[in-house]
């Protein structure tokens, strides 16, 4: 018996084949947060969903809860937007991958997490229509972060909050940010001034930043783009770091990223 169904607005990250027809459905649902779903007859029957349970799409989704069951029930998915865009292209795809992998390891089964919802969907909306880079990727990780509760602190040091002087400076995961040279312990890792000004950038400006990345020196100009992106790849060496001390592993997907030669 149905005990509740609910309409909901969620990102496909994932679906597994369950035995010969079903499918089990990892989708991020505004204001529900990360739910696996059970999509019954998914794979026995091409009329049962059609195409809405691929992954990176945006769909509308009946889903309801089932007395004795673990999984919810997927009652219909549509499609809101397909980003078709992020299929034609291996490094856009490697993107979308990555992001929603770090999408599902950074939430919790049932625990709304709509600033990381919002931050992937515009992440996929904009890199289905644009090339993959390396600074919309640094963009959307800052953003995870920080809906996470876990940004690196930028603006001042980590460990004792004096201010750590500008240009080039050590990041400490440890410490969850930047470090002065008092408290920088060996092994930190170092950010040139460049990446420093853009990972600063990217945290103010989120995704508009690297959109539209402006000159670091404050003036307001647009940055040199290959400069730009130059920096958010040297960045994404330290950011990366972060990650993998925050989520306490390696995101599986980042040796495909490099298996493409996808921006990273
Ligand atoms: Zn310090």
């Amino acid at each position: 018996m149905d005990l509740r169904a609910q309409r909901l607005t969620a990102l496909v990250l994932r679906a597994l084949p369950y035995g010969d027809s079903d499918q089990v459905v990892q989708f991020l649902a505004r204001g529900r947060g990360r739910i696996a779903v059970f999509a019954r007859g998914a794979r026995s029957s091409k009329r049962r969903f059609g195409s809405a349970l691929e992954p990176f799409q945006l769909c509308e989704i009946l889903v309801s809860a089932r007395a004795g069951a673990q999984l919810l029930s997927l009652r219909e998915s549509h499609v809101v937007e397909a980003h078709a865009g992020l299929r034609d292209d291996l490094h856009r795809l490697a993107h979308a991958g990555y992001a929603s992998e770090l999408a599902h390891d950074l939430t919790r089964e049932h625990e709304p997490a709509d600033g990381l919802f919002e931050a992937l969907a515009g992440f996929l909306l904009s890199l289905a229509v644009s090339p993959a880079t390396s600074a919309r990727l640094r963009a959307l990780e800052l953003a995870f972060l920080s809906a996470s509760g876990l940004a690196p602190q930028l603006d001042a040091c980590a460990r004792c909050g004096d201010e750590v002087a500008p240009g080039r400076a050590a990041l400490d995961p440890a410490a969850g940010g930047l470090v002065c040279s008092s408290c920088t312990p060996p092994g930190a890792l170092a950010l040139g001034r460049g990446p420093r000004a853009l990972l600063e950038q990217l945290q103010q400006r989120g995704l508009e930043g690297a959109e539209t990345p402006l000159s670091a020196d404050g003036s307001g100009r647009p940055a040199d783009a290959r400069a730009f992106e130059e920096a958010a790849a040297q960045a994404g060496i330290v950011l990366g770091a972060f990650l993998v001390h925050q989520l306490g592993r390696t995101p599986r997907s980042s040796a495909f990223l490099e298996q493409v030669g996808a921006p990273r």
